[in-house]
C-alpha cells in the first residue's frame, strides 16, 4: 500500500512556539509569564541557548547564546534543562488531538506537523476557522501554544505559519494569489529553505527580496546557486509539493548516497564521507521516528560496478555513531579492488518505530547519547543541516555532502525524499 494516502490543497503547518520553553512551563505552571531559557547544562555558562520564552526575547536572550550572554542581558533569566522525554508526550498527546479533525498528519519535526484537511468534517465551516479551533483545543487541552500556517503547498504553507505567530489568531492563510502581496516583499533570508550561505550568495547578486528572487530569470538564478533556484521558483508560484505523508514507517529503508567530484583513492579518504552519510541517515530517521537494523554500505567502482555489503544489527540503529560503526564494518568486507571508487552510499532498512526512551537501567550513556542527538536535530532543524558537523565529515568531501544536502532542510521532507533519498522516495508516488 502507498504511504501517502491523499493530495490535498488544504495543507496546514502547525508549529508549537517556543516548545522547550512552553514544555518547561507544563513542567512547572509557576514558571509561566517568566523569562525562561532552556540549555543542556543550566550551570555552565558557556551552554547555550536552545530555546528562549518570548518573555525572554522580548530582553534580548535568543536562541543560541550562550548562557552568560544571556545571563547578562536578563539576570532574572531563569534556565531549565531540555526534558525531552515531556517534549515526545507533548507531541504524542498532540498528535492525537490533530488526529480527532484529520488522519492526514505528518510530524517534521518534535514541534511541527503538516496535516490535510480536505475531506475533513471541520472544513465545513472554512479552513481557518477550523484551525482556529484545533489552536484553541491545542491550547486549552494540552497547555501548548501554537501557530498555524493555511495554504495549497507545504512550502507556502510553512511560510503561512511563520506570518501566524504574528496574527492574533495564531493563524494565517496565505492564498496563492497573494503570494505577491505578502510574501515579495520579505528578505530572501525570511525565504524557508535559503541559508545564510545562499542568501549572502544571493545578495553579492542584488536579489535582497522574495520578489527579487521570483522576478530573477530561472537561467540567471541556476547560474547562481544551481538548480535548486527552480525548486525555490516553482515553490514562489504554488508548484511545491502538496503531498502530507503518513505512516513514515511504511517506508522500507531510509538511505542516502554521493556520487563524488574525484573517485576516492581508498579506505582513509572514504571514511570521513561514511560518517557524513551515517549522519545524514540517522537524523533523518530521528526526524521520521525510526530505527532499523539492517544497514548496507553500497560503492561503485571507477568501472561503474556497484558492490554491496549488509549486515543485520543486534539493535534497531538510529545514531549516527552506531551507523557510521556498521558501515566500518561493512568496508572492511570489501575487496580492495573496488578502490578507486567514484560513489558511496549507507541505507538503513528493516525500519521499526525508535524506542520511546532507550534501555535506560543499564544503558544510562545510550540515553545520554540520545539525548544528544535530538539536540543536535533540534538546531539542526532551526539552522540547516550545516549548523552541526561530526568535526571528522569537515573534510572537504565532507563538506561537499553537506552542501549538496543544505536545502534538504527540516519541512522539505518530501523535496528531499525526490532529490536525495533514493531509498525513501523510490517507493513513494504521489496520489492521483
Ligand atoms: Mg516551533
Amino acid at each position: 500500500m502507498s504511504s501517502v494516502l491523499a493530495v490535498g490543497t488544504t495543507i496546514c503547518l502547525v508549529d508549537v512556539n517556543a516548545m522547550f520553553a512552553s514544555c518547561a512551563v507544563i513542567a512547572d505552571p509557576s514558571l509561566a509569564g517568566r523569562p525562561l531559557a532552556v540549555a543542556i547544562d543550566p550551570s555552565d555558562r558557556r551552554s547555550i541557548v536552545l530555546t528562549a520564552s518570548y518573555e525572554a526575547r522580548a530582553l534580548g536572550v535568543r536562541t543560541a547564546m550562550p548562557l552568560g550572554q544571556a545571563l547578562a542581558a536578563c539576570p532574572d533569566l531563569v534556565v531549565t534543562p531540555p526534558d525531552h522525554e515531556l517534549y515526545r508526550r507533548s507531541q504524542r498527546a498532540m498528535g492525537a488531538l490533530l488526529e480527532r479533525f484529520t488522519p492526514l498528519v505528518e510530524w517534521v519535526s518534535i514541534d511541527e506537523a503538516f496535516f490535510d484537511l480536505q475531506g475533513c468534517p471541520a472544513l465545513a465551516q472554512g479552513a481557518v476557522a477550523a484551525c482556529v479551533e484545533i489552536r484553541r483545543a491545542i491550547r486549552t487541552e494540552l497547555n501548548l501554544p501554537v501557530s498555524i500556517g493555511v495554504s495549497t503547498t507545504r512550502f507556502l504553507a510553512k511560510m503561512a505559519s511563520h506570518i501566524a505567530k504574528r496574527e492574533s489568531s495564531g493563524v494565517f492563510q496565505l492564498q496563492p494569489a497573494d503570494v505577491a502581496r505578502v510574501l515579495h516583499p520579505l528578505p530572501i533570508e525570511a525565504f524557508h529553505g535559503i541559508g545564510p550561505k545562499t542568501a549572502a550568495r544571493l545578495r553579492a547578486f542584488s536579489i535582497l527580496t522574495i520578489g527579487q528572487l521570483a522576478a530573477t530569470t530561472p537561467h540567471q538564478l541556476t547560474s547562481l546557486i544551481g538548480q535548486v533556484g527552480n525548486t525555490f521558483q516553482a515553490d514562489l508560484r504554488g508548484d511545491g509539493s502538496a503531498t502530507v505523508k503518513v505512516a513514515a514507517a511504511a517506508a522500507k529503508s531510509i538511505s542516502h548516497e554521493l556520487t563524488f567530484a574525484q573517485d576516492i583513492a581508498g579506505p582513509d579518504d572514504l571514511r570521513p564521507i561514511l560518517l557524513a552519510l551515517a549522519d545524514q541517515v540517522a537524523s533523518r530517521l530521528r526526524r521520521a521516528g525510526l530505527a532499523g537494523r539492517q544497514i548496507s554500505l553500497t560503492v561503485r567502482d571507477r568501472a561503474f560496478s556497484t558492490h554491496d555489503r549488509q549486515l543485520t544489527a543486534k539493535q534497531p540503529a538510529c545514531l549516527t555513531e552506531e551507523i557510521f560503526r556498521y558501515a566500518l564494518t561493512l568496508l572492511a568486507r570489501f575487496p580492495e579492488s573496488i578502490f578507486p571508487c567514484r560513489l558511496a552510499g549507507v541505507s538503513v532498512s528493516g525500519l521499526v518505530p525508535m524506542a520511546p526512551e532507550p534501555a535506560t537501567l543499564f544503558d544510562a550513556p545510550g540515553h545520554a547519547k540520545r539525548a544528544l542527538a535530538e539536540t543536535v536535530d533540534q538546531i539542526r532543524q532551526r539552522y540547516g543541516d550545516d549548523a552541526m558537523l561530526w568535526a571528522s565529515t569537515l573534510g572537504s568531501a565532507g563538506q561537499e555532502l553537506y552542501d549538496s544536502t543544505r536545502h534538504g532542510s527540516s519541512f522539505r521532507t518530501g523535496a528531499i525524499a525526490d532529490r536525495s533519498e533514493p531509498g525513501f522516495s523510490r517507493r513513494r508516488k504521489k496520489a492521483p
